[in-house]
């Protein structure tokens, strides 16, 4: 499905939106990307030396506190790829470092695609963060399930993203836009980047790698590689039925899993922790170890530590058809690729 009308993808400088903008380009589209940098004159070498970007990309300067700031990126566009929002765990003041650019940012894009009278379908990307805040074990999670515990001083980026996403159904529901909504709802995003920066979920492997836990603690991550979010997004969009929200994890590891990954492919010789904190008594002890980490990892720890994960894929395996890639694959990808970009020396 190639149209004539441009796709905007927002936040391209990301490293989900790079794989969306590569695999749009490959697939023939032609793209209008928003970043926020245009002005301050960065360099987007990355997204600009991509094959096809010569002749099909055009980056647009565009900010999500900014209102009105995506008209001109969206007018005449037929698809829009909202992934733009701040990824970060651990900031100073969460309304405006989190909240407001998530929420105010999605109904900016959403009016944006209003106005234009030319947008038929919207993929947002949202998180599992929209799902749950504390995991309960043994629950399996699926799209019906909501976060409604994160708050602005409990897991700040969870509640940006549950707010964000819950704003965008509402404005469906209340403004009934010519528009359709699909939501891809990522876990942790791993994989080889595309972009020079170091992404948070990246970052967990890094910090394995780097000594940052001086122990291995009793949690887990729903993995899924960046390629295959990527994919989704694509697909969500270019497939006429999809709709609703689509869980976007292909296994959950938990660190145990992920340090023997690690050893056995040789990176012994890193700080991989060794002692086991599990049980009622370990996870009281990370509890109190992990309180000189920064305020949001330490809440994100303790939130998790103790507690395991279980998500349903399965709409997102039979409505849109995606297989993932093997999670210890996309490990192995992933931290040679931290070597590459000197994240780790
Ligand atoms: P990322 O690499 O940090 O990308 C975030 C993007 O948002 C960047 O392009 C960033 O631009 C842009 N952005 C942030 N604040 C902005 C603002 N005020 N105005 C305009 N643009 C702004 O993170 P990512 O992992 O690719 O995340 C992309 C999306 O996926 C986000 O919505 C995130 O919540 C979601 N997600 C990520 C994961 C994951 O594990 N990585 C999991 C689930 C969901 P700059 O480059 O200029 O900062």
């Amino acid at each position: 499905m190639i149209t004539n009308k441009a796709i905007c993808v927002t936040g391209a400088s990301g490293f989900i939106a790079s794989y969306v903008i590569r695999e749009l380009l490959d697939n023939g589209y032609t793209l209008r990307a928003t970043v926020r940098g245009l002005t301050k004159g960065n360099n987007y070498e990355y997204l600009t030396s991509l094959p096809g970007a010569a002749e099909r990309l055009e980056l647009v300067q565009a900010e999500l506190l900014t209102e009105g700031s995506y008209d001109e990126a969206i007018a005449g566009c037929e698809y829009v790829i909202h992934t733009a929002s701040p990824y970060v765990l651990d900031v100073k003041d969460p309304q405006h470092d989190l909240v407001d650019p998530a929420l105010k940012g999605t109904l900016n894009v959403l009016q944006a695609c209003g106005k234009s009278g030319s947008v038929k379908k919207v993929v947002l990307t949202s998180s599992v963060a929209a799902v749950f805040d504390e995991p309960i074990s043994g629950h399996v999670y699926t799209e019906k399930d909501w976060n409604e515990t994160s708050s602005l001083t409990r897991n700040p980026y969870f509640y940006s993203k549950t707010l964000a996403e819950r704003s965008a159904w509402d404005y469906i529901e209340k403004e009934n836009p010519a528009f359709e909504l699909a939501v891809v709802n990522p876990g942790v995003v791993i994989g080889p980047s595309l972009v020079p920066s170091l992404n948070t979920s990246n970052q967990i492997l890094r910090d394995v790698l780097a000594g940052a836990y001086p122990m291995i603690m009793s949690i887990s991550w729903g993995f899924v590689d960046v390629r295959d979010v990527a994919h989704a997004h694509i697909l969500a969009m270019e497939n006429e039925k999809a709709k609703g929200r689509y869980l976007c994890i292909s296994e959950t590891l938990d660190m145990s899993e992920v340090v023997s990954i690690l050893r056995e492919a040789g990176y012994s010789n890193y700080k991989l922790p060794k002692m086991k904190m599990t049980g009622m008594v370990g996870n009281a002890m990370v509890k109190i170890l992990v309180s000189t980490q920064p305020k949001g990892v330490r809440t994100f720890i303790r939130t998790h530590v103790g507690r395991g994960v279980e998500y349903d894929n399965s709409k997102i395996r039979q409505e849109l058809g995606i297989s993932f890639r093997s999670v210890k694959e996309s490990i192995l990808e992933a931290v040679k690729d931290l070597f590459r970009w000197k994240h780790i020396s």
